[in-house]
């Protein structure tokens, strides 16, 4: 086995914490969170459990409404020797939680910066997801509302890796409704629920037929899931941008050809302006 090196006074330890089950939480993340002088959590609450009975170090507050101001302090006092914890409520902080900018800082003030590695939803999901898994697209949370959430998956359709998202179980219904009209019914995808928790379920279906199957059961509405989904098997060609906006520039007004242009080949707002321009009369 090989050993870590030494600790440094005034060092950011990014720690991992469990998604569910409080067993997987490493003999080594214990040994950094009872070491640390601070630990800086989502929800100070929620990661007291951590300590179970053993005396909590001080707290400190950092989530995405605080993060910009909290961080100039906690930057400060890590400059001065002061080791902390980064936790996040469950799994592996900046994952779809905040702490960016705070590792950011770090960095910027040449604050060492160490990783205790562990859970994380996404990873879990897709290891027991049994789609390829060589590489693949971490989306996260899609956007709550309908019109915005299809739009992002039309975007993503054409992918042809695995894509992970984060989703409330509560939301499963409307979310895989959409992944089936959008990406189509035949691919198949993995519902990983309730991980490492007592009603951990991971479910493959094809998209139409998981999509029925959980608005058929209200059980899997439940809780915390993670949506895994086969990438495109036959992806269309890349679209040449400039034979699109011809295309788009004799059929549509400017600034709509413009946002379709964007949209379609990912560039930005300003370039496809400046290509729908071109082909203008
Ligand atoms: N940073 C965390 C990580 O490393 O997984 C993710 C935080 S994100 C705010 C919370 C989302 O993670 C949930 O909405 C759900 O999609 C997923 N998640 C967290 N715990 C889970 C579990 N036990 N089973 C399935 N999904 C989970």
């Amino acid at each position: 086995m090989s050993v870590s090196p030494e600790p440094t006074p005034g060092t950011l330890w990014i720690v991992a914490t469990p998604i569910g089950n409080l067993d997987d939480l490493s003999p080594r993340a214990v040994e950094t969170l009872e070491r640390v002088s601070v630990v800086a959590a989502e929800d100070t609450r929620t990661s007291r459990r951590l300590f179970a009975d053993r005396p909590a170090p001080e707290m400190v507050s950092l989530h995405e409404h605080n993060e910009a101001a909290t961080c100039a302090s906690l930057v400060e006092r890590l400059e001065h020797g002061h080791d902390i914890a980064l936790v996040s409520d469950a799994g592996t902080p900046l994952v779809s939680d905040p702490g960016y900018r705070l590792v950011a800082a770090a960095h910027d003030a040449e604050v060492p910066v160490r990783t205790v590695p562990g859970p994380c939803a996404a990873i879990a999901a897709l290891s027991v997801a049994g789609l390829p898994s060589d590489r693949f697209w971490f989306e996260g949370f899609l956007p709550p509302r309908a019109s915005q959430r299809r739009t992002r998956l039309e975007e993503l359709s054409g992918l042809p890796v695995t894509m992970i998202f984060y989703a409330p179980a509560r939301d499963l219904p409307a979310v895989t409704a959409d992944m089936h009209t959008v990406l189509g019914p035949n691919r198949p995808a993995t519902l990983a629920r309730e991980l490492t928790k007592l009603h951990e379920t991971v479910h493959r279906a094809r998209l139409e037929d998981l999509a029925e199957w959980i608005a058929a059961d209200p059980d899997q509405q439940r809780g915390e899931a993670v949506l895994v989904v086969a990438g495109n098997p036959d992806p269309s060609p890349a679209i040449n941008p400039q034979a699109l906006a011809r295309e788009l520039a004799r059929e549509l007004p400017p600034s709509r050809a413009a946002k379709v242009l964007a949209r379609l080949t990912g560039i930005n707002r300003k370039d496809a302006w400046r290509i729908i321009d071109e082909f203008g009369d």
